[in-house]
């Protein structure tokens, strides 16, 4: 609801004019003459003119939008549509991945972003269900997919934005049902060896390697973003040596990622205004570049001297594409001003808060 305040108009700020109010000070002045009655003018106009500017500058910044979309705790009923760029864009009509499924559980339930365009949501249950028949895996912890109607998010992720990403534990579901706390505090298990350009034998299995081959295998998948130690234990795999080893390019190398992989499916049909990545070259990616990767891990960039770069600001809901607006507003109570037959209407609410 805090949307709707973001609407606020402009004081309308009146003075009295500069010349009447300067004039009201000439006779304490005594003998001031005309120039100097100009002066004091606009000095008095000045004046009058100050407090306006400071309170110019109060205005509030407009809301984040990811304060709006965070507040937002349902879908927007609206046909399926993945609207933007993975990290700037929002969801219309978005499905919840159930939290428990033949062959997965949801993490962290508290956050409320189970949530996802249809054809993610399909593609992790299928991959839960495949990967336990076919891989030896036991079942997906599934984290992060989306908010209810997608958008930038008050903690983590700078993608997840329109319900195209989803994040999977590498760790394997215990073969049992979680408590919802269990689901909040268990924590996943890092892969890396202690070089942390390795992964740890002790708990890097193969079905890893399968469930990863799996994923990166499906279509409509089109990257899978993982740890470079990670992408170096998949590269030198004998998957990776079989003849058919188109998947391996989508296996993407990226900083973080050794809890989990992150799943990202390409814009689907019926979704005019969803942004395309470039997809991945045909590159395996385990040479030249693995090995860059693994250089900058060894030896992390160091953060460049002097103070820290100031904060981007956050992004704003103006900043969205347009029809994130009608996403956010879709079925939200319109403003408590609004008498209950105005709020019955589906008009009156979409004026209020498409602004
Ligand atoms: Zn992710």
């Amino acid at each position: 609801m805090r949307y709707f305040n973001t609407i606020a108009a402009l004081a309308c700020l009146t003075g009295i004019p500069a010349l009447v109010a300067a004039q009201g000070a000439i006779p304490v002045l005594g003998q001031a003459t005309s120039t100097e009655t100009i002066q004091i003018a606009k000095k008095a106009d000045a004046k009058k003119k100050a407090p306006s500017k400071a309170k110019a500058a109060k205005q509030p910044p407009p809301t984040p939008a990811k304060q709006l979309f965070g507040a937002a705790k349902s879908p927007a009923a609206m046909a399926a549509r993945s609207i933007g760029f993975y990290a700037k864009g929002c969801l219309a009509g978005a499905k919840a991945l159930p939290i428990d499924g033949p062959a997965w559980q949801a993490m962290r339930l508290s956050r409320n972003r189970n949530w996802g365009h249809p054809e993610l949501i399909a593609l992790v249950e299928k991959l839960a269900v495949e990967a336990k028949a076919h891989d030896g895996w036991p079942g997906l912890l599934v984290g992060d997919i989306s908010q209810p109607r997608g958008g930038p998010m008050l903690t983590g992720h700078a993608s997840h934005q329109v319900g195209l990403d989803a994040d999977v534990w590498l760790t394997p579901m215990p073969n049992r049902r979680l408590s919802e706390k269990e689901r909040e505090e268990l924590s996943a298990t890092s892969m890396l060896a202690a070089d942390r350009v390795s992964v740890n034998p002790d708990v890097w299995t193969d079905a890893h390697v399968r469930l990863l081959k799996r994923v990166a295998s499906y279509k409509q998948v089109e990257r899978v973003l993982v740890h470079p130690a990670i992408k170096k234990a998949i590269c030198t795999s004998a998957a990776a040596k079989q003849p058919d080893h188109a998947w391996l390019s989508k296996i993407r190398p990226i900083w973080g990622h050794y809890y989990h992989f992150h799943i990202r499916i390409a814009c689907p049909k019926g979704s005019a205004n969803c942004q395309a990545q470039p997809s991945v070259g045909p590159e395996d990616g385990c040479g030249a570049e693995l090995d860059r990767w693994l250089a900058l891990i060894k030896n992390p960039p160091k953060p460049a001297p002097g103070p820290p770069a100031p904060e981007k600001a956050p992004i704003t809901l103006a900043q969205l594409p347009p029809d994130c607006g009608s996403v956010l507003a879709s079925g939200q109570p319109p403003p408590a001003k609004e008498t209950p037959a105005k709020q019955a209407a589906p008009a009156a609410k979409k004026a209020t808060v498409t602004k």
